[in-house]
């Protein structure tokens, strides 16, 4: 498995798949062919649908500029992944200078066929939450253990500031106002609903409201094209960053701990992004969505201290409860449904982990975390088309906001 560092990534909003990945290459592009001048690029499959909702033309020519930069949209992709797109650069001569297809996989990873070589690390050797389970064990390790054990020294200071953007990313949110990027012309409301938060008497109410004013601070941050971190996608940024700030800012947790809960809640991530998808296109909001309320679950039962299985039960459940969610942004912005996606997201995760809290001192769980990763891929293989970040179905068919044409 990739090191964490692949996982969270600090990038613009708002799609890890449409623009982190697509800036990432293009970078790529421009320090193998620094003699480039000119470029071409067209986006095919699910990017073509839904890329100008999430702004990866402009990313792609943003990135290029100065230098003359085209876009095109083209439907016809027989590629074995969903997200793709081709780059074509020419010198002052007007030669070509590669020629590159690249694959986006989801949480801003890459695939460039003709450069297989630009490998990212893998330090893990257990594919799976039972291996992982077992070796702790053996080890006397925890999730923490196991994680810093096997990547280098620098993870630490990564994941540091990590936490830095991710709390910036929330605090920002919390303070913007105005209307979204977009066509949707919908209000950012984080800030208004965490000062209703402040007037409400019922305490339960007013951490939920809290809770959720903090999703939506992040997700409204990506969705205005702002800097937030994958977890493990750009879409679902919300739901870590909203827990990990709420114990921060409200609870004083030292950033140590919650260092070591972004390590705990990558673990989780980094098994679904391995053996199933963590990318919309290919599974639906379940790998979206549900992946992170996965982490935030894992990452909330190691701050309670809850022991491996626990933590473990606790994924399991955030995921067994998203399974068949559908990915269908409405117009081709993350906007409708995810930003409330991610604030519905981050009360379930603390729900799973509850449930597991209590639940495991009563009962053992049947279905492991393995177990409901497997389902949740072969679910997404089930998904047609239509509701795999395309926006032909489901909400993005049925919602019709006048004057927004999803593939204009
Ligand atoms: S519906 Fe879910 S998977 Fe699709 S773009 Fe929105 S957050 Fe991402």
């Amino acid at each position: 498995m990739q090191t964490l560092k692949e996982l969270y990534k600090i990038g613009p909003g708002p799609s890890s798949s449409h623009t982190l990945a697509p800036a990432r290459a293009c970078r790529l592009y421009l320090e193998s062919f620094p003699e480039t001048v000119s470029v071409h690029a067209i986006l095919y499959g699910s990017l073509s649908l839904t890329g100008k909702g999430h702004f990866t033309d402009k990313i792609i020519m943003d990135t290029f500029a100065p230098r003359k930069c085209t876009v095109d949209f083209k439907l016809d992709w027989e590629q074995p992944f969903p997200n793709g797109f081709t780059i074509d650069g020419y010198d002052a001569e007007g030669k070509l200078t590669g020629h590159w297809t690249v694959y986006s996989m989801g949480g801003g990873s890459i695939l460039i066929v003709e450069r297989p070589d630009l490998v990212i690390a893998q330090p893990y050797k257990e594919k799976t939450m039972g291996e992982i389970i077992e070796v702790c064990r053996n080890n006397h390790w925890s999730y923490v253990d196991y994680v810093f054990q096997n990547e280098d020294e620098s993870l630490y200071s990564y994941l540091n500031q990590i936490l830095t953007a991710m709390l910036d990313s929330v605090k920002r949110g919390l303070s913007a106002s105005g209307v979204l990027p977009g066509r949707l012309g919908i209000e950012r409301c984080a800030k208004n609903m965490y000062l209703k938060s402040k007037s409400i008497d019922n305490d339960i109410e007013e951490f939920k409201v809290r809770l959720m004013a903090y999703a939506y601070a992040a997700s409204e941050e990506n969705a205005g094209n702002g800097e937030v971190v994958t977890a493990p996608t750009l879409g679902a940024c919300g739901i870590l960053a909203a827990y990990l700030y709420m114990m921060y800012y409200d609870e004083g947790i030292s950033r140590r701990k919650l260092i070591n809960a972004l390590a705990v809640g990558g673990l989780f991530g980094n098994v679904i992004k391995h053996n199933a998808t963590i990318s919309g296109a290919v599974g639906g909001c379940q790998a979206e969505i549900g992946a992170a309320c996965c982490m935030t679950a894992a990452a909330a039962a190691y701050l309670n201290d809850l022991n491996l299985k626990q933590i473990e039960y606790a994924a399991e459940i955030a995921m067994e409860h998203h399974l068949g969610l559908t990915c269908d942004p409405v117009g081709g912005y993350v906007i409708i449904p995810c930003i409330e996606r991610n604030a519905v997201g981050v009360l379930r995760a603390v729900d799973a982990m509850t449930l597991s809290k209590y639940l495991s001192k009563i009962k053992e769980n049947v279905v492991n975390f393995d177990t409901v990763v497997r389902t949740m891929k072969y679910t997404g293989q089930k998904l047609p088309l239509e509701l795999k970040e395309t926006s032909l179905g489901g909400l993005a068919q049925e919602v019709v906001i006048k004057g927004v044409d999803r593939h204009a």
